[in-house]
């Protein structure tokens, strides 16, 4: 995989040191509403997490580790239209979202995703959980483009501000590969050159 890298863009230590700081931030909002209440069964008061699948997974699962707070986790899937896959021309058409919850009604509600481009895939989900009534509803993202789109959606938590630039790693892929690889990256031209028309 090394060889196949151009730029390293956000390193290792610099997403964990962003990460735990960005949780903080979290937990600070939260703890002004009632989230940390003992539970009273209906998950009223309660947060939930709602992670996009699936290149906000390493990304979640490094921030909830520094959420102390009672929680429940509901991944959804937002799923592109049949034959279209990530490539470096950016975002698959968007279809249709699974297991979003159906009542949200008393739950403090955080959305996650990996990378704001376009900024299509918040909007609809934001739109989405919005109607299923949260007692609030904030967004997070790992790394926001340097577009217009994605400076026209609203988000709470952005870790990173990054140049327009197709990237990997830490839960991004490209055509299912380097969602493994610890570090947010540039591929070589040569790897991803196919794509470009
Ligand atoms: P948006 O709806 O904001 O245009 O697109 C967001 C989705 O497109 C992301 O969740 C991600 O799946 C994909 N995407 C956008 N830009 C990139 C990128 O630079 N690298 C990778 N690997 N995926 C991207
Ligand atoms: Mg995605």
């Amino acid at each position: 995989m090394r060889d196949e890298i151009d730029q390293v863009l956000i390193s290792r230590t610099q997403i964990a040191d962003r990460v735990a700081a960005v949780a903080d931030r979290i937990v600070a909002d939260l703890s002004t509403s009632a989230v940390t209440i003992p539970a009273i069964g209906n998950g009223v008061g309660e947060l939930t997490l709602v992670p996009i699948l699936t290149g906000s997974i390493i990304f979640v699962a490094d921030l909830i580790r520094h959420l102390p707070l009672r929680m429940q986790l509901n991944m959804i899937s937002v799923n592109s239209y049949p034959g279209t896959r990530t490539t470096t021309t950016g975002t698959p058409q968007i279809g249709e979202l699974t297991n979003l919850p159906d009542s949200l009604v008393g739950r403090h509600v955080l959305v996650i995703d990996d990378i704001l481009d376009s900024g299509k895939t918040m909007r609809l989900v934001i739109d989405q959980l919005r109607s299923r009534h949260p007692e609030s509803l904030r967004s997070a993202v790992l790394l926001r483009k340097d577009r217009p789109q994605a400076a026209a959606v609203p988000i709470d938590y952005v870790c990173f501000d990054i140049p327009d630039e197709f990237v990997v790693g830490y839960g991004l892929d490209y055509n299912g590969y380097y969602r493994n690889h610890p570090e947010i990256v540039t591929l070589l031209p040569h790897i991803i050159e196919e794509d470009v028309t």
